[in-house]
């Protein structure tokens, strides 16, 4: 039985030293490199005495990131991807949860560590991958681990404004992984080109399904997704076999056409998830794909990436929806009604999810963790624990299941997992405003701030918003409002503000 995610990685490298394990526009490194660089680094980190702690690791799109990863693993202690280029205060409060003892990155990244006034250690990469190793170390570390130690901690938005931490054990992943190569098949040596980012959980399928299966992660770069002409050829240059994508990069293609000139020759597998996939997206991938295997993929951070997959097995028209399918082997999804209780046959509930799968919780936020990971209503007789996703769904007649919608303000925007109520937290603290509401108009995909205050004052919002939050969380379209609606009970009126500004019912039935 596999304990520790590195056992992949040291099998494989004793399997294919040579092959390349991760690779990016510039740089590319073979198994037995990366095995090398994260020893390295692994001793090195291993030295200062703690275990079972978050070692923070700034990330952009770079191949040498996965053996940082693998190094802060080797050390006995679990990563935290954090994308170098976030706003200092978010910066911040992810510190502040955390209380990282040391941060990994580019001699560049120290200077973050004195803006945000952290003395904790810097580590620099490039150097830490040419420490000596010390094996005997090392093999105490994997000695006594567990299986159930954590992994890493992957950001998402939070409500309360402020982003949670989700914990993930090693358990979690090794069970995603095997699910993965048994539901999926992958051939030894697939190419998987990356484009999520390492601080995304859709990135963690990448790494370890690879790693699993002796593949190669191909990182493509950011721009290509912003100006996609090159991406096609790159991905026939690198040749690639697996997409692992989010809903929102496969759009872009199909908004750029970007499939016309070329197509990927070498696509087996295209997996999607994060958002319902637009028919219309899937119609223009299939047409110039027709032999590409295409997998609808479902699930939250907090249950380890997915539980349920839809492996496209018939033609769909244009009004239907994918369904999300079945759950994983050793996975358990239950629709709960508003009492707790499996929903009647046909109705809908929430989508609860059972099962290895599970995250550890939230980092040092006992409160939050108790709210989502609550105890199985439907057993009484043992502590066991449900991840409660907040996503409605139900099952249509052929017994798949189907997602319906969310039960609260959370949304995906540009692929961004996005609490509205975070984006409101940072704004009700600006003192010039006087009341404020996010709304997000999805048909033209903008998050839309009505704020009502003395004079108006959108360029000086956003300009303090950035401040506090990453570009993709501030709001596309502000409205001035002299008065903000109220409804009876003296709370904003959304349901008035979505009716007048954002189309009305028309809108919602959308919703
Ligand atoms: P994240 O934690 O960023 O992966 O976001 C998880 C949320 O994205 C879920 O709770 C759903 O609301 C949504 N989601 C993920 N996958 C799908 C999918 N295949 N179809 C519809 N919504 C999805």
């Amino acid at each position: 039985m596999r304990c520790n995610v590195l056992e992949y990685l040291e099998e494989a490298a004793g399997k294919h030293p040579k092959r390349i394990a991760a690779a990016d526009e510039t740089q590319a490194y073979t198994y037995a490199e990366v095995l090398r660089n994260s020893r390295a680094l692994g001793s090195m980190l291993a030295r200062s005495g703690r275990r079972r702690s978050p070692v923070i690791v700034f990330i952009d799109r770079a191949a040498e990131l996965i053996p940082a990863f693998f190094g802060v693993v080797y050390s006995g202690n679990f990563y935290v991807p954090v994308d170098r280029k976030l706003p200092l205060q978010r910066m911040k409060q992810i510190f502040d949860t955390m209380e990282p003892f040391a941060a990994i990155g580019r001699a560049e990244d120290a200077g973050i560590l004195e803006q945000i006034n952290r003395q904790i250690r810097f580590v620099e990469l490039a150097e830490a991958f040419t420490a000596s190793e010390e094996p005997e170390l090392l093999e105490e570390i994997q000695r006594r681990h567990l299986d159930t130690d954590p992994l890493y901690t992957i950001f998402t938005s939070g409500s309360t404004g402020v982003p949670k931490g989700v914990l993930v054990s090693h358990r979690s992943v090794i069970d995603l992984a095997e699910q993965f190569e048994t539901v999926f098949r992958f051939e030894d040596g697939e190419v998987f080109a990356n484009q999520a980012p390492f601080d995304f959980d859709v990135s963690v399928k990448d790494i370890y399904v690879s790693l699993k299966t002796a593949g190669t992660v191909q990182v493509v770069p950011s721009a290509m997704f912003r100006m996609p002409k090159k991406l096609v050829p790159y991905l026939n240059e690198r040749k690639a076999t697996v997409l692992i994508w989010a809903v929102s990069a496969l759009e872009l293609l199909y908004q750029f056409r970007a499939l016309e000139k070329e197509t990927p020759r070498f696509l087996r597998k295209i997996f999607f998830s994060g958002e319902v996939l637009p028919m219309r997206v899937l119609h223009y991938w299939q047409e110039k794909l027709p032999d590409v295997c295409y997998v609808n993929l479902y699930g939250p951070t907090e249950i380890t990436c997915n539980c349920t997959y839809y492996l496209v097995d018939r033609p769909f028209d244009d009004t239907e929806v994918l369904p999300i399918g079945k759950p994983f082997p050793n996975t358990e999804v239950l629709l709960l009604d508003e009492q707790g209780k499996p929903a009647a046959k046909g109705e809908a509930g929430e989508i609860c999810v059972r099962g290895t799968c599970l995250s550890l919780g939230y980092y040092r936020n006992p409160e939050m963790t108790e709210k989502a990971f609550r105890q199985n209503p439907c057993n009484p007789a043992w502590p066991e624990k449900l991840y409660a996703t907040g996503d409605f769904g139900k099952y249509n007649e052929r017994g798949e299941l189907v997602f319906l919608s969310r039960a609260d303000s959370q949304i995906k925007h540009m692929g961004h997992r996005i609490e509205l109520g975070e984006l409101e937290a940072v704004l009700n603290a600006f003192p010039y405003l006087e009341k404020c509401c996010c709304l997000y108009d999805r048909r033209k995909g903008k998050i839309c701030l009505f704020y009502q205050a003395k004079t108006e004052c959108g360029g000086e919002i956003q300009k303090d918003l950035q401040q506090y939050l990453p570009k993709y969380m501030c709001p596309n379209k502000l409205y001035y409002l002299q008065q903000m609606p109220l409804n009876k009970n003296g709370k904003i009126d959304r349901a008035f503000l979505k009716h007048t500004y954002l189309g009305g019912e028309e809108h919602e039935r959308e919703l």
